[in-house]
């Protein structure tokens, strides 16, 4: 949160400051105006939005944590609101939208319990007590499945996804992260390190695959060589894999003119001295029985036509992670110069395989039984389509890992939003007067999701939710708003869940965020040291974690890509 961090607050009676009523009032607005601008993007009906940048790019999109790493943000309290929202996204995956929806609604409630005098030291228990008893109530209410059902787990990842794609794409890419999930599972754990995933852009969304081990870009050019026939086979059986972390050519010499030669005579001397290196490169790596080299750096186009007439698979820039990769699940070791290697760093790989993917070479590295490991290969028309895909599943994945660890689901559709209201209407009957308000405001605030999720469909808002409060009276816990048939209709039936713990954390980031906004009752004008009145936020995120890009949807246009690719 760099509002404060870094800033130097200017004395009470600097121009731009702000004080009690009168600043709570302006950071609710700022509050509420973001959440009602994230509003309309919730659900599967939720409508795009398109966001210009200053300099002329646009976005559309109609996921929440899109948006809100996109949105240039200045308003302090709707900064500290989207930071907020953002690590919701960053631990859970998912109900990013929903965290800043509810907070807006508390926001609102909050302005009126304020003008009826009520303290904001008694909002904010109110709403920490209200809070305290969802989360308890969603612990005990929430529903245990079989998690070893794949099923069960594509249910869950079709709502991450629905909306987002159509319900075709929807159900292949849900089936696509199952799978990767199911691949490396160990009982109930999840570890993303043993997830690789590769985006090629071209073809369709629907040739995304999964493959079993490890997949390894080979770099474009070395379909450039003219093989030597019969060259390394397609597919290596029980191949010894030998890792070089290193190049495998001579830079000094073949770069930047380093030597100078002066007669025919010096040109052969110098020709005769790269044969000999190279030759030696190459004994070295068939003397220890390799089938195939992975390099970390170049690979001189001789070294590899000398390799494949060996009948020795050599592929050259491959990642040092996955470098790392290859090495545990081989159980070879990189050296740092082929002159180090001997049969002692090699290792062994069930199945070495080569696949291609539109214009894209890559290598399969797998054991018998599988490493282990598994490998996404994303494809879809553009570059933003498979960043955006990519991103998705990385939703499903952390989604996924939830439900795995806990086993545990809640109605989504509204529905879970109505059971915790009625829930906390009851209870609000059990406590003192003024902290009754605030609980019953809480309760209110969450009807904004089974309202908005109507809303978007074209349901009428008044009768949907009157239909759902009925009958959860009547103690039909999983009635939600089912839409794709616009119905209220029990949603479990339907598959519509969510993991428990993303809804625990939603709800709790959205009252962390409406408590802070509350919190404040001074504002004041800060200038920064640097002179940057806001400094970019940082997204911190846990070792193994998957959330690294945000980039791209499948409808954007002239966006340009700022980050790393793994491709
Ligand atoms: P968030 O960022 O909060 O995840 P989303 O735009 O993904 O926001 O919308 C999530 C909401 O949409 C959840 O309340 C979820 O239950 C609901 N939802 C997802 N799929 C369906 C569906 N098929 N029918 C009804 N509601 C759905
Ligand atoms: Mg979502």
């Amino acid at each position: 949160m760099t509002v404060t961090d870094r800033s130097r607050i200017l004395s009470p009676d600097s121009p731009g400051h702000v004080a009690g009523r009168d600043a709570q009032s302006a950071n609710i607005s700022a509050g509420q105006a973001l959440a009602e601008l994230l509003r309309t993007t919730l659900g599967p009906k939720g409508l795009d939005k398109m966001l210009v940048g200053t300099d002329g790019k646009v976005v559309v999109t109609n996921d929440g944590a899109s948006m809100l790493d996109r949105l240039d943000i200045d308003q302090p309290i709707a900064r500290v609101l989207a930071d907020v929202a953002s690590q919701q996204a960053d631990r859970v995956g998912d109900g990013t939208t929903t965290a800043v929806v509810v907070a807006g609604e508390l926001l609102a409630a909050a302005e009126d319990l304020l003008d009826r005098g009520l303290h904001p030291t008694t909002i904010m228990d109110g709403y920490h007590h209200a809070v305290q008893r969802a989360v308890e109530t969603l612990e005990n209410d929430a529903l245990v499945i079989d998690a070893s059902d794949p099923e069960r787990l594509r249910e869950v990842a079709r709502t991450v996804i629905t909306g987002k794609w159509d319900a075709s794409a929807t159900a292949f890419l849900a089936a696509r992260a199952v799978e990767t999930v199911q691949a490396i599972r160990d009982g109930q754990t999840v570890d993303f390190a043993k997830i690789t995933r590769k985006t090629a852009p071209g073809g369709s969304v629907f040739d995304t695959q999964v493959f079993d081990g490890l997949l390894i870009d080979m770099a474009e050019s070395s379909t450039d060589v003219v093989s030597p026939d019969p060259g390394p086979p397609r597919r290596i059986e029980d191949a010894t894999v030998a890792l070089v972390d290193d190049q495998l050519t001579i830079e000094t010499v073949t770069g930047q003119g380093a030597v100078t030669v002066d007669s025919p005579a010096q040109l052969d001397a110098f020709r005769a001295y790269e044969d000999e290196v190279y030759a030696s490169q190459v004994d070295r790596i068939a003397g220890v029985g390799a089938d195939v080299v992975f390099c970390q750096k170049s690979i001189d186009d001789r070294v590899r036509y000398l390799l494949a007439a060996e009948g020795i698979l050599a592929v050259e820039r491959t990642r040092q992670d996955e470098l790392h990769k290859l090495g545990r699940a081989t159980g070879a070791r990189p050296v740092a110069s082929v002159d180090e290697l001997t049969t002692a760093e090699t290792g062994q790989a069930g199945v070495v395989e080569q696949q291609t993917a539109g214009p894209h070479r890559f290598t399969v590295v797998r054991d018998a039984e599988g490493f282990d490991q598994a490998s996404l290969l994303v494809r879809g028309g553009t570059e933003h389509v498979v960043e955006e895909v990519k991103r998705l599943l990385d939703d499903c994945f952390h989604v996924l890992r939830l439900v795995v660890e806990e086993g545990r689901v809640v109605p989504g559709g509204g529905a879970t939003e109505a059971h915790l209201a009625r829930v906390l209407r009851d209870d609000a009957a059990s406590v003192p007067r003024r902290d009754q308000l605030a609980i019953e405001a809480f309760a209110d605030a969450l009807d904004v999701i089974p309202r908005t999720l109507a809303e978007t469909a074209g349901l009428d808002p008044v009768d949907t939710l009157l239909e759902l409060r009925t009958r959860h009276h009547r103690g039909e816990r999983r009635a939600g708003l089912a839409l794709d048939t616009g119905t209220v209709t029990d949603v479990v039936d339907r598959g519509v869940v969510e993991p428990a713990a993303v809804k625990q954390r939603a709800l709790r980031s959205a009252a962390e965020a409406a408590n802070l906004v509350l919190r404040i009752d001074d504002v004041a004008a800060a200038a920064s040291p640097d002179g940057d009145g806001h400094g970019e936020t940082d997204h911190a995120h846990g070792p193994g974690e998957l959330v690294e890009s945000t980039e791209g949807y499948p409808w954007a246009v002239g966006h340009s890509m700022s980050h790393d690719h793994d491709h």
